[in-house]
């Protein structure tokens, strides 16, 4: 060791090393020499004495150098905790002077010699003596004359004599990198990546393996894995003739690693160093049980490894190689699956922007529903399916959505809004689609009229003109981005079939249509957690129905109109009965104010009132009777269920009949599950259920043959979960709706929030908007009330939570700990769940 402190230390094989403090760099290259790979000698310097050196204390610089052979020149790199909080550069040849120039020019040539002088001087002068850069680039430029012009460059500049003693240049060095990290530019560049505010930097001492000189010289990088794909592909760069990570800077490498018929490879000029480096990485793999990138360098043929990072990667290789070290026996499957972030997978679920693919940037908000898509800009439901029926892609731009867009949601390939937030229509409907979504665009301006959108900055597009949406960061971009596709591949199942073992919270998916509840399947939810049946009447051709119904006159009337509403709901529902094929399947009846499904402008009265054949003056005036101030706290859910019950009716009769029609000989009984609203009060129950009973009664006289159901009540009011005890009486089930209940918990419109919240974010009055990520200490309060006394009033009740924050991992956690039996969350958020709930249980 070098000395008796144990902060400068040799790296051996045995040498004991506190290796948290002295960073991430030192740490790998400890496991390396013990590995007995040909690491050139290090000595790691930890964080203390790195701060130490920061503030003017050097250790016995003498004995570091003692550490190395006599003549070696000398490396210095940063070695954080994290890799990804940066560090200063790495600075080269330290210990270079006049006379080992003179000794090196003997062993590898004079030219070589001079190459490996002047770029010390050169980074000494700029980083170091902090001389102007400008005057040492253009030296560089001068040929075999620039080592004698850079140091009269230096000399003049710095008014003194480059240094030749090696102590003097590296106590230099460590200082110069120790002070860069304490600075305050650095300190907040590294905070914004999540370092805290006192990270330590460590910094290790090498001797350099020199990349320049006789015989083949270079250095690189390689890995066995493919970064995009994660597939085994033996990929990375080498440069002849170079030091430190040039290979990478270049947008060429003089050789290919492996052998090409384009030109020479590493593999043929220097075969031996090159099986050296594959049996190397290989061994890396096994015993650091991690794909690792291997930074090389050649001296004279033979090979000097001299770090070895984790493989940067893209999600998707994320899971490959996480599979496949499991599959390979290195990591178990449980690793495998902690080693995978939640939250990435949904990359995976949908087409994304390529990393790296230029972005211009015309708008953005809040990320409502992820994956990217390209077409033209429309600004209607009615432009969006003539685009679509043309075969051309369509993006549809609304200042908000309404049911009346869902058809042209449907024709669209993506849909920013100008208002809304996370939990807002569009965003519900565009992540139910899994179809990009960008709501609450405001820093836009929606010219609707004159059919155009203008940016910030004064630019506009047009009607037609391409854009791309990304939702998955926000964004909206100009023209066509470079984009990848979805990656659900053989890797992606068999790490979810992983998880499904490891996980002990079920996990279903809010489905409204047959084309969600087939998405639902294909990513193996575990039932239906949560069916919209509002939802089921966007439809054209039920919209009609539907207003009729709404128009109805009088409780005959309604039963008429309610009649032609009847036979689709039945379809509906026998359509999902048999898809989910047994799985539980839970319908919440009817919820929103009726007047939703009227329409608000001019035209749509006029086409409501031709098609009602009634006068536009009685239409209006019923529109604006339905009308409410506060349409979300007034006339909906379990109230509509009490004041106009024929509605429930219908779908109560609607379900039973589709169980007996989907209840096939010999397949597992359906057992539907139906779920009320907004419930507030006991007696809501218990009125309904009362007359639900007898559909079911009815429903089985007249067939003559039996089922059986669960009713359950949504718990999204706060006097709910107060009341969740005497409201389990009457419920088999409770689910949160965490949507209504953060609504009204904090009496925080979720219609409007998205066009504040982004400013409460930044200023950190909500750490995150809790529509999204579920408000534990306040609204999770209240769901935790909710669950203990539901268990009070009914021990076997079953609980759940079917708001958004079903497809949250941390809400995830929250439910599983509160005891809740399932979370629900949008089909295409299935995965991510049944990874997060993995994770939980490992
Ligand atoms: C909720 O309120 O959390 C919920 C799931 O219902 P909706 O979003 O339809 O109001
Ligand atoms: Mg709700």
């Amino acid at each position: 060791p070098a000395g008796d402190n144990p902060h400068v230390t040799l790296i051996t094989p045995s040498s004991p090393m506190a290796t948290p403090t002295h960073g991430g760099r030192a740490k790998c290259l400890q496991r390396l020499v013990r590995l007995d790979l040909p690491v050139p000698r290090t000595v790691a310097l930890s964080f203390d004495t790195v701060h130490e050196i920061a503030g003017g204390a050097l250790p016995d610089i003498a004995n570091v150098i003692a550490q190395f052979d006599e003549g070696a020149l000398l490396c210095v790199r940063p070695s954080s905790e994290d890799p990804d909080w940066g560090g200063p550069g790495a600075i080269l040849n330290i210990g270079m002077n006049d006379a080992r120039y003179v000794d090196l020019s003997e062993r590898i040539g004079r030219e070589f010699a001079a190459v490996l002088y002047l770029r010390f001087v050169q980074a000494y002068a700029v980083h170091v003596a902090r001389l102007d850069p400008d005057t040492f680039d253009e030296i560089e430029d001068m040929g075999p004359g620039g080592l004698s012009a850079a140091l009269a460059a230096y000399e003049e500049e710095a008014e003194e004599p480059f240094p030749q003693d090696p102590v003097e240049q590296l106590s230099a060095v460590l200082t110069c990198m120790a002070r860069a990290w304490e600075g305050t530019t650095a300190r907040l560049l590294r905070q914004a990546k999540g370092a805290p505010m006192d990270a330590g930097l460590g910094l290790v001492v090498q001797e350099m393996a020199l990349g320049i000189g006789a015989g083949e010289c270079g250095s690189g990088v390689l890995q066995l894995v493919d970064p995009d794909t994660g597939l085994r592909q033996i990929t990375g760069r080498y440069l002849s003739q170079s030091q430190g990570r040039e290979a990478l800077e270049m947008d060429f490498a003089s050789l290919f690693l492996t052998r090409d018929p384009r030109g020479p490879s590493l593999e043929d000029q220097a075969p031996e160093a090159f099986k050296a480096l594959i049996e190397n990485a290989e061994l890396m793999r096994q015993r650091l049980r991690e794909e690792m990138q291997i930074e090389f360098t050649i001296e004279n043929g033979a090979l000097h490894i001299l770090d070895g990072i984790r493989v940067p990667r893209s999600s998707r290789a994320a899971v490959r190689i996480a599979v496949r070290l499991a599959e390979d026996g290195i990591i178990s499957h449980e690793e495998a699956l902690l080693r995978i972030e939640p939250r990435a997978i949904s990359e995976l679920l949908h087409r994304q922007i390529a990393p790296g693919a230029h972005r211009d940037v015309i708008g953005s908000g809040v990320a409502a529903s992820p994956g990217a898509a390209t077409g033209k800009i429309v600004f209607s439901s009615a432009e969006a399916q003539a685009s679509a029926a043309r075969g051309e892609h369509c993006v549809l731009i609304r200042r908000e959505t309404s049911p009346e867009d869902i058809r042209g949601m449907h024709a669209a390939v993506a849909v920013v809004t100008e208002r809304g937030g996370i939990t807002s229509h569009a965003a519900v409907i565009g992540r139910g689609l899994g179809l990009p979504c960008v709501v609450g665009a405001a820093n836009m301006k929606f010219d609707l009229r004159k059919r155009k959108i203008t940016t910030a900055d004064g630019r506009s597009f047009a009607h037609g003109e391409e854009i791309t949406v990304d939702g998955t960061s926000g964004q909206v971009l100009a023209g066509a981005a470079l984009t990848v596709e979805a990656a659900l591949d053989d890797a992606f199942q068999t790490l979810m079939g992983w998880a499904d073992k490891a996980r002990d919270i079920a996990i279903r998916a809010n489905v409204d249509t047959p084309a969600d509840a087939a998405t639902a399947q294909n990513f193996k939810a575990e039932g239906i957690g949560l069916c919209r049946t509002e939802h089921m009447f966007f439809e054209a051709d039920r919209l009609t129905p539907m207003r009729e119904m709404i128009f109805a006159d009088g409780s005959e009337d309604r039963m008429a109109a309610l009649a032609v509403l009847l036979p689709m709901q039945r379809a509906d529902f026998t359509a999902l009965f048999s898809i989910m094929e047994g799985l539980p399947v839970c319908i919440r009846l009817f919820d929103p104010p009726l007047h939703e499904f009227l329409p608000s402008d001019r035209a749509g009265l006029r086409d409501l009132a031709e098609a009602l054949d009634l006068p536009i003056s009685d239409v209006t005036e019923r529109v604006e009777a339905l009308g409410e101030y506060n349409p979300m706290l007034g006339m909906r859910g379990v109230r509509l269920g009490i004041t106009v019950p024929e509605i429930y009716d219908m779908q109560a009769r609607a379900i039973f009949e589709a169980t007996l029609d989907a209840s096939r000989a010999g397949a597992p009984p359906v057992v539907p599950e139906i779920m009320l609203p907004l419930v507030s009060a006991k007696r809501e129950v218990e009125i309904l259920r009362t007359r639900i009973d007898a559909v079911a009664s009815a429903v089985k006289a007249e067939r003559g043959r039996d089922f059986t159901y669960r009713l359950g009540v949504m718990v999204e009011t706060p006097r709910a979960c107060l009341r969740a005890d005497d409201i389990a009486q009457h419920a088999q089930f409770l689910s949160f709706g965490t949507n209504d209940l953060t609504q009204m918990a904090y009496g925080l419109s979720r219609d409007d929030a998205g066009r504040f919240m982004s400013d409460y974010v930044q200023q950190e009055v909500f750490l995150e908007d809790p529509f999204h990520i579920l408000d534990i200490e306040g609204v999770g309060e209240l769901v935790a009330i909710g669950a203990e006394r539901g268990r009070q009033g009914r021990p076997d009740v079953l609980l759940s939570i079917c708001g958004e924050h079903g497809g949250d991992p941390d809400s995830i956690a929250f439910c599983r700990a509160v005891g809740m039996n399932h979370v629900s969350c949008s089909p295409f958020r299935v995965p991510i769940a049944r990874l997060a709930a993995a994770q939980l249980a490992i």
